[in-house]
């Protein structure tokens, strides 16, 4: 499982605490690097609102927020932040700088409040009823990609005579995903007996290139390397990837 807050420390997790002689509900989680320490998106998403929080709009005493509706249909709100770097509109990717951490709006020391919303409207997804109108966001964040299952592999013993290519014909894979599994640099030199593990045997997995993608994000995505998508899809400059292109991921 992905590990999605790491480089912060948690400073209050999300749930109820105890406050005075009863108990407060902390509607989000709050996360620690450092005063002004860029702010990474978690996901990609379009940002609803990146500004000073007013009051009365769902966003107040939360300081300087960016507030991004994801794929889900979610509101994700980064509060608290010192300054914001994203403008209302714009289109964010997973990892890019929305903010810095800060320590505006309702606080007591420089932290980051990330909040997952059920809902974008109205309100920015505000509801009384915090407990029911937001989500765990450490659950949250780690389905938020999909999670292929974990690779299967067929085990074959080369036998006199036999090719790699007509091995990968049979198990429905390519030369070059046997050649990246086994390790092998020459596939004319494979030798009887040898053990060969055949992955995902007859079950290949494809991704299609989106705008801004990149392999090393890809590849983290699919649990799989750069090296092995390089030799899947025969890939000679890995810097010019194509939108639309389909992508053998497993
Ligand atoms: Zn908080």
């Amino acid at each position: 499982m992905e590990l999605v807050f790491s480089g912060y420390r948690i400073s209050q997790s999300y749930g109820w605490k105890p406050f005075g002689s009863g108990l407060q509900f902390h509607q989000g989680i709050d996360l620690v690097k450092s005063h002004k320490s860029p702010v990474h998106a978690f996901t990609e998403g379009t940002v609803l609102y990146a500004g000073m929080g007013k009051t009365g709009t769902g966003l107040g005493n939360y300081g300087n927020v960016v507030f991004v509706k994801d794929k889900n249909g979610r509101g994700q709100l980064y509060a608290h932040l010192d300054s914001v770097a994203v403008k209302a509109g714009a289109s964010i990717k997973k990892g890019q700088v929305i903010g810095y951490q800060g320590m505006t709006g309702q606080v007591t020391g420089s932290h980051l409040h990330y909040e997952v919303r059920k809902k974008t409207a109205p309100s920015y997804g505000w509801e009384s009823d915090q407990v029911h109108s937001t989500l765990e966001p450490t659950a949250y964040l780690q389905n938020f990609y999909p999670q292929p299952a974990p690779a299967t592999f067929t085990k074959y013993i080369v036998k006199a005579g036999d090719t790699l290519s007509q091995i990968a014909n049979h198990y429905h894979t390519t030369v070059n995903i046997l050649k990246a599994e086994n390790n092998i640099s020459n596939e004319n030199l494979i030798r009887v007996g040898q053990v060969l593990r055949i992955p995902n045997a007859g079950n290949p997995v494809y991704y299609t290139v989106k705008s801004g993608d990149n392999l090393t994000e890809i590849a983290k995505n699919y649990y799989t390397t750069v090296n092995k998508l390089v030799s899947m899809n025969d890939i000679k400059n890995i810097n010019l990837l194509q939108v639309g292109q389909k992508l053998r991921v497993k």
